[in-house]
């Protein structure tokens, strides 16, 4: 019987990760006793957060590279957010692939794996000079190194969280800006690898603005290694399909029930929260938003675009082509507004 059910559910997952035909299985989720479900709702997230922070941590006394540290990390995440959302998703119409697959795998490997780690070589080789130049002329370092690591942490988080939040405020409110990000509100589902889909431009200018000032403060290798690590975990969880509260948590971290509201249709709604990682600037700046006895809707993405492009390079072009698209929408909704008319006649 168990292995029935473990073999059911490592079918169901990636089977359903291609194509969509495993409701008629048989669903592990249907004999979880209440307190297991509670116990995956308020404890996956936290548990998985400090297990990946101590596997860094003890990884780094080991002396191993940060790089096997962090594709581990990357994979372990991956693998866990696909497993839950089977056994214990938020909602079951986000399981069903919505041919959005095969562009977030491209876009992952584009916005998650490759830009990256051109920008942060590309960074570290023009800034750290800079860097080095400001704490001679200052006279002292301009970093704590002397603060214990969970204490560095949290700051160079708030620091980052503070470039990352406006980038992120300017990108929905600045429509030019607004073209970049709608590929990112633009599915009808949330999962685990809706984290990847970014335009290249958002990622490269959302980087630009979180890591910067870290690297002009001369924040250690070491400190840099575990803020990726909590963006690689809480950005994997932050979209992934499975039923999370956090309780007062929601208010360090800006984790899915904060996170959902934000891919709203509503642009009242969906323009807040929006702290990538953590939820402290949008506590600061009043753009915190989260009703204590409403959840957010199962039906997000764009309320003005119908039908945003699917294909991944349509999706880089899009920004390019904004006006097209507009005009097209347009004539649709003129074309909508017509119909009733024309059948009264
Ligand atoms: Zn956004």
């Amino acid at each position: 019987m168990f292995f029935h059910l473990i073999y059911s559910h490592i079918y169901c997952s990636f089977a359903q990760l291609f194509k969509n035909q495993c409701y008629r299985h048989f669903y592990i989720t249907n004999i979880m006793s209440k307190s297991i479900r509670q116990a995956i709702t308020y404890g996956l997230f936290p548990a998985f957060f400090i297990l990946s922070m101590l596997f860094t941590y003890f990884g780094m006394q080991y002396d191993i590279h940060s790089g096997y540290l962090l594709a581990t990390v990357a994979l372990s995440t991956a693998a866990v957010t696909l497993f839950f959302e089977r056994i214990h998703p938020k909602h079951k119409k986000w399981t069903i692939p919505n041919n959005d697959v095969g562009t977030d795998f491209k876009h992952a490997l584009v916005s998650m794996i490759f830009l990256p780690q051109v920008l942060e070589a590309l960074l570290t080789s023009v800034l750290l000079v800079v860097a080095l130049n400001i704490a001679k002329h200052v006279g002292f370092e301009l970093w704590l190194n002397n603060w214990p690591i969970f204490l560095q942490l949290p700051l160079a988080m708030i620091i980052s969280g503070f470039g990352g939040y406006w980038s992120h405020r300017m990108l929905h409110e600045i429509p030019f800006l607004w073209r970049f990000h709608a590929v990112h509100h633009s599915p009808g589902r949330l999962y685990w690898l809706n984290a990847s889909r970014f335009h290249p431009f958002d990622t490269t200018f959302s980087y630009l603005m979180s890591t910067t000032p870290l690297i002009l403060l001369g924040v250690p290798d070491e400190i840099l290694v575990f803020v990726t690590v909590w963006i690689t975990v809480h950005g994997l969880f932050q979209h992934c399909n499975i039923d999370i509260k956090l309780g007062f948590l929601n208010y360090i971290f800006s984790m899915t029930e904060l996170h959902r509201w934000h891919h709203s249709l509503k642009m009242e709604e969906a323009n807040s929260n929006y702290g990538n990682n953590i939820i402290f600037w949008d506590i600061v700046f009043g753009t915190m938003y989260y009703p204590k006895d409403e959840e957010a809707s199962e039906k997000i993405g764009l309320h003005d675009i119908e039908h945003f492009p699917e294909k991944y390079l349509d999706q880089l072009l899009i920004p390019f082509q904004w006006n097209k698209l507009s005009k097209k929408e347009k004539l649709n909704e003129i074309k909508m507004e017509q119909e009733p008319a024309n059948i009264q006649e």
